[in-house]
């Protein structure tokens, strides 16, 4: 077996290291969980789409660079190295994107993924309600058909980027009398229409990320419907693949986080040393981020021989929230009491953004369905485990 890379392949590695070089925002972006924020991070978007760097795997017809899955990961290890800012339209792009190409019309693909690559969409997602997280099956948000019409009433919760997003995509039952997964809609609507109203949810960081979505008789044409109607469920599974599976954490973005760490933990290194349990967190931390970075390029081989991503979507998402909880509780220790002070406070000087990693970080077994539900589906799906000690 020969691990390199062919030349096309380093010369692409080129091309995106120069572009960023040349293109990257002299100053970080304000948070995108700010509206100034949001619209910086817009416009960053765009700048990318004009090398058909938004959504590099997309054919290009649709404002991508048709790249396959290793010149993806090349990108990625040279996008998050450059230390270049977070990406706001992950829902779409990563998303509803694939499962756009999968089950969308052709009217709805010529439509929202073009404008989706030059970021004039921006996506959030409706899938949780209060009682619906976990046990999404249990949705209630309704959507019933009245002239070419659905007409939405209820609401949603936890809808990252809903404060300034453009659309979102969901789920809605749109049988009145149907059960658990029967009976629900894939649709996508306009944020701005009339009827909703969204009441923004402030984080650990103070600043609001999500969003509770409210409908009040809100119209959205039958056109958007996602599939079939009633037939939405097996569509948001697919898509909540996408989410867990492949692509939503690249491993280019932990060995960036790893290599910060080893970088951190040199600069504290009189202080560190005395706690061996710190030395080995970053020594683990960076052999995981690594051995993460193999895994993906190991399953991006089998999906160029036509192989499927398989049992990864659950196991992976696992691997990559407790590695970045791991590397970011391991800054917190090497910084100690420093580590809570926010950027600009006095004496924060090379306390850099590890503390805003660290309350993300601390959403990732919680948020694209929380670690216990992967466990579970492991234990069932992989291990043939009976779902109960009675069953
Ligand atoms: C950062 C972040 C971003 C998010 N973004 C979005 C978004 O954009 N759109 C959206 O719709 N939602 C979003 N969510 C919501 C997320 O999908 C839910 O929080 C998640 O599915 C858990 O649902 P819940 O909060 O209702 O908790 P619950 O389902 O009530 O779970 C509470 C606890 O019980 C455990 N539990 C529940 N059922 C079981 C079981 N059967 N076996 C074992 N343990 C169980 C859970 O693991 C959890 O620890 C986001 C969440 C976070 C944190």
């Amino acid at each position: 077996m020969r691990l390199e890379y062919t030349r096309r392949q380093e010369e692409f590695r080129v091309e995106v290291r120069e572009w960023l070089a040349a293109n990257l925002p002299r100053e970080p972006l304000q948070s995108f969980d700010t509206q100034a924020g949001f619209e910086a991070h817009r416009a960053w978007e765009r700048k990318l789409s004009e090398r058909g760097f938004s959504a590099v795997t997309w054919p290009v017809a649709l404002g991508g660079r048709g790249c396959d899955l290793i010149e993806w990961l090349i990108f990625e290890e040279e996008y998050w190295a450059a230390g270049a800012p977070l990406r706001v339209n992950e829902n779409g792009v990563l998303l509803l994107a694939p499962t756009l190409m999968e089950y969308g019309t052709s009217e709805q693909k010529a439509h929202f993924l073009p404008r989706m690559a030059r970021a004039e969409d921006i996506w959030a997602q409706g899938w949780s309600e209060s009682g619906a997280g976990s046990d999404m099956a249990a949705i209630r948000c309704k959507a019933i058909r009245a002239d070419g019409h659905y007409v939405i009433s209820g609401q949603k919760t936890w809808s990252m980027r809903a404060v300034w997003a453009d659309w979102l995509f969901g789920l809605f039952r749109s049988q009145p009398n149907s059960q658990r997964h029967h009976g629900l809609t894939f649709l996508l609507l306009p944020l701005k229409s009339p009827g909703i109203s969204i009441r923004p949810i402030r984080q650990l960081n103070g600043l609001t990320g999500f969003a509770e979505i409210f409908f009040d008789e809100v119209r959205v044409p039958v056109e958007n419907t996602v599939g079939e109607e009633g037939a939405g469920w097996s569509i948001a599974m697919a898509t909540a693949g996408f989410e867990r599976g492949l692509m939503l954490r690249s491993p280019g973005r932990f060995q960036q986080t790893a290599r910060a760490l080893v970088e951190l933990y040199r600069r504290h290194r009189e202080s560190a040393d005395s706690d061996p349990a710190i030395r080995d967190a970053v020594l683990r931390s960076w052999i995981a981020a690594e051995a993460y970075a193999l895994a993906t390029y190991r399953t991006v081989c089998r999906l160029a021989k036509g192989g499927q991503i398989g049992a990864e979507a659950n196991t992976n998402k696992i691997y990559w929230s407790e590695l970045d909880l791991l590397m970011h509780e391991t800054a917190m220790a090497i910084l100690g009491g420093r580590a809570e002070l926010m950027p600009h406070a006095p004496d924060a000087a090379g306390v850099g953004h590890w503390l805003d990693g660290f309350l993300f970080a601390l959403a990732g077994p919680i948020d694209a369905g929380t670690n216990e539900i992967q466990r579970n589906l492991i234990a069932e799906r992989m291990l043939g485990l009976p779902r109960s000690l009675s069953g």
